[in-house]
Order: structure tokens, then C-alpha cells, then sequence
């Protein structure tokens, strides 16, 4: 039987990916069906994709992708391992190839390189006695930045990364148990689903020009990120609680591991954090140890030229919610930046099963 497989790093599948015509009449239909479920999803109430009496559309808004767009999602490479000296396997990283079907992979290997067939999440061939594992390859740099903050393959030891992967493989074998989102699971069926509302999980998640202009312009320009910190009436007040007693870059530092949801949450709580993390430089710091991902972020660096009343709590509660992967967002210059930010997170999974393994 014909079926997909996913990539095991982003779990989106390799082939499948199909895009609207322009000139045809589902625009609206589209459009109209992104809009009821993003409506359903913000009332946190499940209904099914389209209305009843209407075939579920499956292509790709023709004006958030096009086949240069989702171009990266054909090429394959695979992690697998071969049989070395003393009984033993060794893993190896494949050349680039494509999905065939059911399961199957072509690749290349070796030097000269040649092409081979694999099995995905499968039983062993003769080339390499256990199953595969598929990704793209920007999604193994994403990976490759989670482990070893470089994206050179040389720094990771392939055999560790490979037991934890295996370790990981779902249930259909089809992919690993990561949390690849709720747009990329439901688009995995038999064969990869192409639905309205997903595209952001099809865009280039490191190839993305517009974005550092998008920075640099709401850094000027966005009159919502420089409102100056009020001054706070503390009365008689003297806050008190346990992290009052360590030196600010003590609580600097325990703050740069907290992630933004329990940092502000901290902040309400801590009348003394909530003080000693008003200012600009804290916030700087931390956008860079919260949001690893955007390594864009290098913009800020240049803040010479930066308008001195931008607030940069403003900037990265700003970024925070702008980059949040999201059904039906249409940003052309933030649907990679969210794919890749969704990417990270399953990432970071893996990287613990993967320390564990070491
Ligand atoms: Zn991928």
C-alpha cells in the first residue's frame, strides 16, 4: 500500500504539496474556510474543516506559497547506520535524494556517490541494517543549532543522535513522537495533506530574506514598542521576598533560563524582580536567551541608530506574539520564522532524549 513519510525533524512529508490555481473560484471558498476554523480555534471549539455541504478544500492559497516556496520540502537526506568493524554499526549521514513511496527513499552515498534505496522508519537493507531516518536538510541544521549551537555536522556524534531518534518513532511509522504542532498533525494522513490555513509549515524555515527588513522597520517605525516604563509609587513599600536577597545578575541569570510565559508570570509576582528587570538591558539579554531561534536578532547589536525611547519589554513581547506559529497567519515576512520557531521546539525535545542517550 502507497502511503507517506514524514520528516522526522519537522514532521511535514517530501512530496504531496499542492497549491491553488490563481485564476480558479476556491480563493474565496479558501479563504472563507480559514477564516470559520481560525474562529472555531479561537473559541477553543473543535469543528470539522468545511461546512458540511462543501468538499474539504486541500491546495495551498496560491497567494502565501508558490512552488518556489515549498521547493525545499522535495529534497531529502536520511540519518541511518552501516555495519562496521566487530559487529558493531556506525551512522552516517546520506546525500540528498528524494521520497519514492511507501516508505521507500533514493539517496546518495558513498564516494563516488551513488544512489541507494532505503527504507524509511523501516526494516534494515543490505546498505544499512536498520531503518532511516528522512529530514530535510534545513531542518537538520535547525537541529544541528539546538545541539551544538553550530550547524557543522562534524560537532554531533551521529551514533548518540541516531538511538535517540529511533527511540522516538511513532506508533504508524511514519515520523517520531514530537510535537511537530497541531497544523502538521492533522495534515499527516495516508498521504501528506495540503490544507488552507497550514501554509506557514510549508515556508522555508531558514531561508527567510524579508524578515531582518521587518525588524529593522518596526524598529523604527512601530510606534507601539516606545512607550516609556511608567515610574512605580512604591509608597512605603519595601519589597521582600527570597530573590531580594541575591545580586541582580544572580536573578539575571535565573530569569535568561525561565521561558516568556513564566517570566511574566514571575514579573506579577516579584514585586523586586518585576523592578529590577525594567530595563532595556535585561530585555535585550533576554530576547536573545528566549527566542534562540531568531538568530535575526543580530539587528539588535546595531542599536546605535535605534530610536532611544524604543522599549525593548514592548520589542520582545512584540516578537513574541508576532512569531507564534499560528493557523491562517498570511505574513509573508513571519510564516518562516514561525515554521522555524515550531521546528525548534520539537528541536529541543529531541535534543534532551538526545543528551540522555549521551
Ligand atoms: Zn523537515
Amino acid at each position: 500500500m502507497a502511503f507517506d513519510c514524514y520528516c522526522a525533524i519537522c514532521g511535514v512529508g517530501f512530496a504531496g504539496m499542492c497549491i491553488g490555481d490563481p485564476s480558479d473560484a476556491t480563493i474565496e471558498q479558501r479563504g472563507q474556510s480559514v477564516e470559520r476554523i481560525s474562529r472555531s480555534l479561537n473559541c477553543a471549539e473543535h469543528t470539522e474543516s468545511s461546512a458540511q455541504d462543501e468538499e474539504p478544500i486541500q491546495t495551498y492559497d496560491p497567494r502565501l506559497v508558490d512552488q518556489e516556496n515549498v521547493a525545499w520540502t522535495s529534497q531529502v537526506h536520511c540519518l541511518g547506520v552501516q555495519d562496521a568493524a566487530e559487529g558493531k554499526t556506525k551512522a552516517f549521514v546520506s546525500g540528498p535524494g528524494y521520497y519514492a513511496d511507501a516508505g521507500e527513499l533514493a539517496v546518495k552515498i558513498g564516494q563516488p556517490s551513488k544512489r541507494t534505496y532505503f527504507n524509511c522508519y523501516g526494516f534494515g537493507t543490505d546498505e544499512a541494517p536498520g531503518p532511516v531516518l528522512p529530514f530535510h536538510w534545513c531542518c537538520f541544521e535547525i537541529l544541528l543549532r539546538t545541539l551544538t549551537r553550530t550547524t557543522d555536522p562534524k560537532n554531533v556524534n551521529l551514533d548518540a543522535l541516531y538511538d535517540a531518534m529511533i527511540s522516538m518513532c511513532n506508533g504508524t511509522g511514519s515520523a517520531l513522537r514530537l510535537p511537530y504542532g497541531e497544523d502538521v498533525a492533522r495534515a499527516q494522513g495516508q498521504y501528506w495533506q495540503s490544507l488552507p490555513g497550514a501554509e506557514y509549515c510549508v515556508r522555508h524555515p531558514t531561508n527567510t530574506p524579508d524578515l531582518e527588513e521587518f525588524l529593522k522597520i518596526q524598529i523604527q517605525t512601530n510606534s507601539s514598542l516606545r512607550a516609556t516604563p511608567t515610574e512605580l509609587d512604591l509608597g512605603n513599600r519595601q519589597p521582600k521576598n527570597p530573590f531580594g536577597t541575591l545580586p541582580p545578575e544572580i536573578v539575571y541569570q535565573i530569569c535568561s533560563f525561565l521561558p516568556g510565559n513564566s517570566m511574566k508570570s514571575l514579573t506579577e509576582a516579584s514585586l523586586y524582580v518585576h523592578l529590577i528587570t525594567r530595563d532595556d538591558y535585561f530585555w535585550r539579554s533576554f530576547i536573545q536567551s528566549d527566542m534562540p531561534w531568531l538568530w535575526e536578532t543580530q539587528v539588535l547589536r546595531d542599536s546605535l541608530n535605534f530610536p532611544l525611547d524604543l522599549n525593548y519589554q514592548l520589542l520582545y513581547q512584540f516578537l513574541n506574539a508576532t512569531t507564534a506559529p499560528k493557523y491562517g497567519m498570511h505574513d509573508q515576512a513571519l510564516m518562516g520564522i514561525a515554521n522555524r520557531r515550531r521546528i525548534w521546539g520539537a528541536c529541543e525535545e529531541l535534543s534532551g532524549r538526545y543528551s540522555e542517550v549521551l
